[in-house]
């Protein structure tokens, strides 16, 4: 198996040529899940004044330091203060201000009561006009009840790093920030090209000879879901014309990445290595993996290309293996494989090459137990529907005894 090249090298080899592509602007309604390319500090204060918690009393904790519900303490109820307003003035030895919550602590004040554990009724209070008085039930600590000024976080501290990808909560606090814009890592733009005369698209109907084209399909999918973008494109036909048409087209957008399935195997049409070899350096790699063998990886006018095999479960599993850390990389974006120990319930025949079987996983007494989905033609893209992973049996061996512990990579 020498003349095979192993594929955690041959994964090397095409990092070592990728890299992050540039940064864009972006607003922040549509940030989710992109990475930051960034780092952030907080140029205020969160909160940023210190409020209420609670709908209440604002009052200084000292006068309260007898109140209980027999013998309450009364307090002269100087002020309303609403959510969103500033506190007029600041109160005093023997007074409290009425206070919402998120509305700012008035100066001299140090805690709230809650209007739970006051004389008001806390049912109508809200659209009661202010008592004169409020008889307060309990004590408190000072700083009961209130959020302290930067008590989330300090104004200056970094709060998000580059790299950080985007959730719902890193949005939201860009939004508490005041960040309307954000710099993103470029979402890699990749032209997916498909060639050959027995392709036809999903709405045409199918006449004799012809399949319907799912490379295109599956592998925009696999793009979108590591971070990419597809610019579409026509399926060309088997000819010398078309293919280069084709690249031609591909290349008009700037993209990231060319990727292409099909007519890189042994005996396929000549015609992508003929343009391949008119338009840029790329390489014909045999590579020990199964299924996928035969991949062609290089650069065309600067841009990555990978041609991956033209069967549709090949397409995919190469894709996985070696085309998504590459578009991970270009996205800024950590590649961590989900992988699991799994137990073999099958005895498996393996060609020494390292195979990516799909299977099914059950759990039994907290250890995962694999068995084969059945036919692993690499045409048989319903073994890629119902698998729950691709299993890892290891270069150089040729058969794997039931009971045996291995890797399997989850596809849910
Ligand atoms: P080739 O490398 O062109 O010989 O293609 C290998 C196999 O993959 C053939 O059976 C093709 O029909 C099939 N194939 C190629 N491209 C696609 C595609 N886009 N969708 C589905 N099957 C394809
Ligand atoms: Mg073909």
């Amino acid at each position: 198996m020498t003349d095979l090249l192993n594929v955690d090298d041959a994964l090397q080899i095409i990092l070592s040529r990728i890299e992050q592509v540039s940064s864009e602007d972006i607003e922040l309604e549509s940030a989710l899940n992109r990475v930051l390319a960034q780092d952030i500090s907080a140029p205020t204060n969160l909160p940023p004044f210190a409020n209420s918690s609670m709908d209440g009393y604002a009052v200084r904790s000292e006068d309260i330091q007898q109140a209980t519900r027999e013998t309450p303490r009364r307090l002269a109820v100087v002020m309303d203060i609403p959510a969103g307003k500033t506190p007029e003035k600041a109160i005093d030895t023997g007074q409290a201000a009425r206070i919402m919550t998120g509305a700012p602590l008035p100066d001299g004040a140090d805690a709230v009561i809650p209007v739970e554990d006051t004389d008001a009724n806390w049912r109508t209070w809200i659209n009661e006009t202010t008592a004169q008085q409020v008889a307060i039930y309990r004590t408190v600590e000072s700083g009961a009840y209130v959020r302290a000024i930067g008590e989330d976080i300090r104004q200056g501290v970094q709060v998000l790093k580059n790299g950080t990808l985007l959730r719902p909560q890193e949005i939201g606090m860009l939004a508490a920030l005041g960040f309307p814009r954000v710099k993103v890592v470029r979402q890699p733009l990749v032209a997916i090209l498909t060639t050959g005369d027995e392709l036809v698209n999903v709405d045409q109907p199918l006449t004799p000879g012809k399949i319907r084209d799912v490379n295109t399909y599956t592998l925009t999918g696999l793009v979108h879901a590591n971070g990419g973008v597809v610019y579409p494109l026509p399926i060309a036909r088997d000819s010398l014309e078309e293919v280069r048409n084709l690249f031609k087209s591909a290349l008009q957008p700037k993209p990231d990445m060319l990727i292409s399935s099909a007519g890189v195997s042994v005996g396929a049409a000549d015609l992508i290595r003929t343009v391949l070899e008119e338009l840029g350096e790329v390489g014909f790699w045999r590579i020990n993996l199964r299924p996928g063998k035969p991949l062609a990886f290089g650069h065309i006018q600067d841009v990555p290309f990978f041609g991956l095999p033209g069967n549709p479960v090949s397409a995919m599993v190469t894709f996985e293996v070696l085309v998504r850390p590459a578009l991970l990389k270009m996205a800024g974006r950590v590649a961590k494989d989900r992988i699991i120990q799994a137990v073999c319930d099958e005895d498996i025949k393996s060609d020494g090459r390292r195979s990516y079987i799909r299977v099914n996983l059950v759990e039994k007494d907290g250890v995962y137990h694999a068995t084969t989905t059945g036919t692993q033609s690499s045409g048989a893209l319903m073994s890629m529907v119902i698998a729950d992973g691709l299993m890892i049996v290891p270069e150089d061996v040729q058969s794997v005894k039931a009971g045996t512990t291995l890797d399997v990579r989850l596809l849910k």
